[in-house]
């Protein structure tokens, strides 16, 4: 595999990055993941002003513009030969000797490599996942993508230890903040409700997408918290992500959510979604 470092393409084994590179040292770095579907990035613009935005709110120099990261990002596809699968990108603030405060000298990092995954034939797509809930662990600027993902890392982990898929995070108040990697929906009455965009969670990309795509085909969207009781009790529940597209929830905490199978609000919506990716990848 070949990856992208600091304006070279390299072999994977031959890729380096500084021991004193901050993103090691202090998670000071931001990630974008952009979904590939027949050797096309998905959605690529906004995640490149999500990237943008990450930066600027902690003042990382963007070292490359939109238009020489997308090219970067197709020349990795194209060497990779990537047909269906993920173009993960990282920029950090740089290598510099260990000290808190940002230093007055660091070069921005950018790093770049692809990975192969089945996106639209997706397994747990067809049979929904089993999520838990967890404790909203996480630090109170969750709207920036930052590297820092300890608390996504030990929520997954969870979900793997109790034998289920994912974990969704619960704030001090018992409402859901989002998923451990996605953002959460519940279906109601035919009514999609989902958290309002705040620092609490991350502004995905795939949900600026869906909630855009479901209110053009007339369904009614709700921003607004919900607790894990409602959510069990909901007709549906599912997540999105650039990986996950859109993905049924089929049971929460042990508790079957509706019929305990794939509703179909979210089958509908990962169609309208996959259509719309397909349409608009380029
Ligand atoms: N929320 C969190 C915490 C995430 O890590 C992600 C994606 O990685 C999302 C939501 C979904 O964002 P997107 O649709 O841009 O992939």
């Amino acid at each position: 595999r070949t990856v992208y470092v600091n304006g070279e393409f390299v072999a994977e084994e031959a890729a380096k990055i500084s021991v004193f590179d901050r993103g090691f040292i202090f998670a000071d770095g931001v990630y974008e993941v952009s979904s590939v579907i027949g050797g096309k990035l998905i959605d690529n613009a906004a995640h490149l002003a999500r990237l943008a935005r990450s930066c600027k709110a902690l003042s990382i120099d963007l070292p490359a513009s939109g238009d020489e990261i997308t090219a970067i990002q197709k020349e990795l596809i194209t060497r990779n030969d990537l047909d269906e699968g993920v173009v993960y990108l990282q920029v950090t603030r740089g290598a510099a000797d260990r000290d808190f405060p940002f230093p007055k000298v660091a070069t921005p990092s950018l790093v770049m490599f692809t990975q192969v995954k089945t996106l639209v034939a997706s397994k747990a797509a067809e049979a929904g996942i089993r999520v838990i809930t967890t404790p909203d662990l996480r630090w109170g600027r969750c709207d920036i993508k930052t590297v820092q993902l300890l608390g996504a890392v030990l929520a997954k982990q969870a979900a793997a230890d109790a034998g289920v898929d994912d974990a969704w995070f619960v704030d001090a108040g018992g409402d859901v903040t989002e998923g451990s990697s996605n953002n959460a929906y519940i279906v109601k009455d035919g009514r999609i409700i989902t958290r309002a965009l705040s620092t609490a969670l991350l502004p995905g990309i795939t949900r600026a997408s869906v909630v855009k795509l479901a209110a053009e085909t007339g369904m009614t969207i709700e921003e607004r918290p919900f607790t894990v009781a409602e959510a069990q009790g909901a007709d549906e529940a599912f997540v999105t992500s650039a990986t996950t597209f859109v993905t049924p929830v089929i049971r929460i905490d042990g508790a079957k959510v509706g019929a305990g199978t794939p509703g179909p609000v979210a089958r509908r919506l990962r169609e309208i979604y996959i259509n719309h990716a397909l349409k608009t990848a380029v």
